[in-house]
């Protein structure tokens, strides 16, 4: 499923499988995460994907002469040699390159990606619950690890990463709290089951002050909101690559040493840890699975907040 140009359906085309380059192994794509990500780069809002471009960054694929599963998530280059990459922040490097934006994604039957930065899938995990992992759960382990050791734990948005990280943070003794959009009770008791302690709308005053608030949902709005539910000391930290404008606030919600910070990609080293948590949590992924051939429908209902959990196209039979 290829994109030409930003704010264009995806459009299926046949092409010869990629031939990998040295350094590079190919996979016959078993199923693919859908990640916001992907809607923020259809939806034009990222600014430079390589065009033409096949989407997708969550990808759980077979290796087909020896047979093992790899996940390729969205870091998909480094130049290995810059301050950052030599300081153990690769995922700040100037150079990277990311799967389903600079790189061919895994909307497609096979992709190649750079052996290096590819992970072994965890045993016991079907591949389409084992795809949200590659980046909602890598994601939000990097997010959950920004949030120190907040007790009292926000999550506002709570979609694919949320539902991963609320399952991660009840494992770890912290407590719950998520905010969703108003009316939006299918989520909350959805949130509830997995173990938040408290479930409301944005703007609902939460039972408690929060030691950390995790922003998922790419709205400018929640970094003031997150910060007026937040204790002194907090941190709120925002998850996605891309949010509509923060709008000024009066310093007084600042103050008290709180920060504001963002979560940037991931290294190899998020990835190694968090794919070792995911099964001793267990974390288990909740799905909606859709055909390749239907990217754009479930594109669709991400955008207009529709997924419970994470949507996967699954594409090998
Ligand atoms: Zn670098
Ligand atoms: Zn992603």
């Amino acid at each position: 499923m290829v994109l030409d140009a930003p704010g264009r359906p995806l459009r299926l085309e046949e092409r010869p499988p990629p031939e990998p380059g040295s350094g590079q192994l190919r996979v016959r794509v078993l199923a693919c995460g859908v990640c916001r990500t992907d809607l923020h780069v259809v939806d034009g809002e990222l600014p430079r994907p390589k065009l033409p471009l096949v989407p997708g960054h969550q990808i759980v694929g077979v290796e087909e002469s020896s047979g093992r599963r790899v996940g390729i998530p969205w870091l998909g280059w480094t130049d290995g040699s810059c301050r950052y990459c030599t300081s153990g922040r690769e995922n700040l490097c100037d150079e990277a390159r990311f799967t389903g934006y600079d790189l061919d994604g895994g909307y497609a039957d096979y992709a190649v990606a750079d052996e290096r930065f590819c992970f072994p899938v965890p045993e016991g995990y079907p591949d389409e619950q084992a795809a949200p992992l590659l980046c909602a759960g890598l994601i939000g382990h990097r997010s959950l690890r920004a949030a120190r050791d907040a007790e009292r734990l926000g999550l506002y948005g709570f979609g694919a990463s949320a539902h991963i990280v609320a399952q991660v943070a009840r494992h770890e003794g912290r407590r719950v709290f998520a905010f969703t959009r108003t009316g939006d009770e299918e989520a909350q008791a959805f949130a509830r089951s997995l173990g938040a302690e408290w479930a409301g709308a944005v703007g609902d005053p939460a039972p408690e002050e929060l030691d950390a608030a995790i922003i998922f949902a790419p709205v400018g709005e929640l970094v003031p909101a997150a910060l007026r539910a937040t204790a002194k000391g907090g941190v709120v930290v925002c998850a996605g690559i891309h949010m509509s404008d923060i709008p000024s606030f009066p310093y007084d919600l600042l103050w008290g040493e709180r920060v504001v910070r963002s979560v940037a990609n991931l290294t190899r080293r998020d990835g190694e840890e968090f794919l070792a948590l995911a099964p001793r949590v267990p974390v288990r992924t909740e799905i909606e699975t859709y055909p390749l051939e239907q990217a754009n429908e479930a594109l669709d209902r991400l955008r207009s907040g529709r997924v419970r959990g994470a949507a996967v196209l699954v594409v090998a039979g």
